[in-house]
């Protein structure tokens, strides 16, 4: 007689999901109520200035997507991607071959710009590839590059992109809550993000906004967008403006009680706040992983505070390692992707879960699962090191 499921208590310092804040949690168990009541309209017009703020917009067209951060990149490449259109994509990583996979799903031209895996995007190869490429309608992009832990410079590739009259597609599924995200700033066209990284809400959503521009290249469409689903003209009848709500899909309701409380914990907190916390515990955890000899994979000025992408010593048992600290000690990290696996850990510091009790958690339990491994190391040097660091 199968029972009731009760998963185990974990801490989740992967690439994702993260830990998820108690009062999410709570939020999710309320009473579901119907999508087109007018109290869950009010709800939803909160949720929208909330992801305007969270992602420092005035767009209108912003809102979240029924479906995991993977939709959200969908939504982005259906409506602005026509058969014919050519789209420049700077991969330096895993997601930036989703996005060709996407563009050509659309019937478009993917031109790959490639960088090594673990540095930022390259602006100059990107110019380069939009002067060769005069016709190209899109530059795509990852900010925060998961699989490798790497940032790249949104403001300069957006400015690039609007400079040669192209619209850009950016991936801030990693990076929104974590690090500055400023859509207005940057005058990024199109943008997707998801739930269960550095905003600490479960997984299954994702927030996207779209420029004014973006938003009349959709409407000037001439054919139907390759999706019925993530159509935005049709979802918008449900999430657009005034009372009168149409039934498009039903909207999962409780999720959203989730992601409203979600953005209303990173309002409390503050921008600013939450991107110097991440980056206070990422310091931290960095001087314990120095101790242990682990090296980052990206140069100290490209990393991301939330996505620590480390190499491990060599003659490590990489699963081993992995499986102690789940077994022993309730501990998920992640591990590399492509040409990354086998050979790095990505330990996540993503919203709730970037916080000092995890940081020396993560240190401690390391440095033990290391010593049983039978490395040389100073027992007790990685969490004194952190320690200082925050004591500094
Ligand atoms: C996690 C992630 C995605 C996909 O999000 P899902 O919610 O897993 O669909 C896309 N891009 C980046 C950079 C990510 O880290």
């Amino acid at each position: 007689m199968p029972a009731s499921f009760h998963p185990p208590v974990r801490t989740l310092m992967g690439p994702g999901p993260s830990d998820v804040n108690p009062r999410i949690l709570e939020a999710l168990s309320r009473p579901t109520i119907g999508h087109l009541d007018p109290v869950f309209v009010g709800l939803m017009d909160e949720i929208k200035s909330l992801l305007q703020f969270a992602f420092q917009t005035k767009n209108a067209l912003t809102l979240p997507v029924s479906a995991p951060g993977s939709a959200g990149m969908e939504t982005c490449f259906v409506n602005l991607v026509s058969p014919g259109d050519t789209v420049v994509i700077a991969q330096n990583g895993v997601f930036g071959g989703r996005m060709q996979e996407n563009v050509e799903r659309c019937g478009g031209t993917a031109v790959m710009v490639k960088d090594e895996w673990g540095t930022a995007v390259d602006p100059q190869k990107v110019e380069d590839a939009l002067k060769a490429n005069p016709a190209a309608k899109v530059l795509a992009f990852v900010h925060a590059e998961t699989s490798t832990g790497a940032r790249s410079d949104a403001a300069s590739l957006c400015e690039l992109a609007s400079s040669h009259d192209c619209l850009t597609i950016v991936d801030t599924v990693t990076s929104l809550g974590g690090i500055e995200v400023d859509i207005d700033g940057w005058g990024a066209d199109a943008v997707y993000s998801g739930t269960q990284k550095c905003l600490s809400c479960v997984p299954g959503l994702s927030p996207v906004t779209f420029s004014e521009r973006a938003a009349e290249v959709i409407k000037a469409r001439d054919h139907r967008a390759q999706s019925w689903f993530l159509d935005l003209e049709l979802v918008m009848s449900y999430w657009g403006e005034g009372a009168q709500r149409a039934y498009h899909h039903t909207a999962p309701i409780n999720a959203l009680y989730g992601l409203h409380e979600a953005l209303l914990i990173l309002h409390e907190e503050g921008l600013p706040e939450a991107w110097a916390r991440h980056r206070r515990n990422h310091t931290a955890l960095a001087a314990g992983l120095q101790t242990l000899g682990i090296e980052f994979v990206v140069d100290a000025d490209h990393r991301l505070p939330q996505l620590n992408c480390v190499r491990f010593p060599d003659g490590i048992d990489d699963a081993a390692v992995r499986k102690a600290l789940l077994g022993q000690y309730q501990l998920e990290i992640g591990a590399g992707l492509g040409p990354l696996a086998g050979k790095v850990w990505r330990i996540g510091l993503m919203g709730f879960a970037s916080n000092q009790k995890n940081v020396l958690l993560c240190l401690g339990a390391l440095e033990s699962v290391l010593l049983q491994q039978g490395e040389k190391l100073e027992a007790g040097a990685a969490v004194a090191a952190a320690q200082a660091s925050f004591a500094s």
